[in-house]
């Protein structure tokens, strides 16, 4: 085996995802570096792998970073890997391999597993450009923020959620990109409960909300980009087309401001719909 940093893919709930090359080189290395030691330790038991654990994340102490040096510079090899899925992908990592590049030390990929290709790919969305958001913020406001600047995307988006926000979070979204915008929830993938489920995000928060069993588990959250022909609001537009809606009807409020704008109607008045549980009137 070469010395250097190996970044090492572990499945995401289906052992028999761990690939030939993974077992091998966290049977081979001198070091494993772990996010938790024995959420891993069950993993290598399965692979029957003995090779010593160590703990790492991003916030570990200078001493951990230098056991993993001395093993490098000593021309040895250090397998990285977290709970699940691919490290530094919503996890920790990132400071290591920068540290072991600083150093001169290679550092060398093992592919495998991440929730968020996994999800990409049995989507149905499409998959030839897309963003990583990782996991949104946990406050409503700070959420829709997030959210409302994504608004104008046109690539397909991918979110990790928890599983006591994922109603909430699909709430922001509706609010965010309207009720209509096609989306996927993906659970529990290669579990016994897994679940792909596509949908408008208006359907998939009635499908959390009326079963709780579809609250629980790992999730991501895939959103279709903006559809051609769909222009977000403007955000002085959407201000006054809201402050109408609260003195006149939502038809009204749409034509008048379509009326001012050259904007479609239908799209002024879906905004009102999507957006009416934040409207006070
Ligand atoms: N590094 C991992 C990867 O490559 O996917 C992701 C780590 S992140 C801390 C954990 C999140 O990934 C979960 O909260 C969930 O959003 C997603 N996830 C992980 N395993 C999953 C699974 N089996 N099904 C659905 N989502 C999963």
């Amino acid at each position: 085996m070469y010395s250097g940093l190996y970044v090492v893919a572990t499945p995401i709930g289906n052992f028999g995802d761990m690939s030939q090359r993974a077992v091998e080189v966290l049977q081979n290395a001198d070091i494993i570096a772990a996010e938790d030691t024995r959420h891993t330790q069950r993993l290598l038991q399965f692979f029957s792998i003995n090779t010593p654990v160590m703990a790492y994340h991003d916030h570990s102490d200078e001493r951990a970073l230098q056991r993993i040096s001395g093993c490098l510079s000593a021309g040895g090899s250090v397998a990285l890997v977290s709970d699940a899925g691919t490290p530094l992908i919503s996890d920790p990592g990132y400071r290591l391999v920068r540290h072991a590049q600083e150093g001169g030390f290679a550092v060398r990929p093992v592919p495998g597993a991440c929730a968020a290709i996994a999800a990409l790919s049995a989507s149905g969305l499409p998959t030839d450009r897309f963003l990583f958001e990782g996991f949104l913020p946990a406050r409503e406001g700070a959420r829709l923020n997030r959210l409302n600047a994504l608004r104008s995307e046109s690539v397909t988006l991918i979110f990790y959620e928890a599983p006591h926000r994922v109603e909430a979070s699909l709430q922001s979204m509706v609010k965010a990109f309207g009720a209509a915008r096609e989306a996927v929830l993906a659970r529990e993938m290669t579990k016994l409960y897994e679940t792909i489920r596509r949908g408008s995000l208006a359907e998939l928060v009635q499908f959390v909300s009326d079963d709780s069993d579809q609250q629980r588990g790992e999730m991501v959250v895939i959103v279709a980009g903006k559809p051609k022909g769909e222009h977000a609001l403007d955000a002085d537009v959407a201000a006054l087309l809201v402050r109408l809606s609260q003195e006149l009807p939502a038809k009204r409020a749409a034509a008048v401001v379509a009326d001012c704008t050259g904007l479609r109607k239908k799209q002024l008045y879906d905004y009102l719909l999507a957006n009416k549980q934040n409207i006070g009137g």
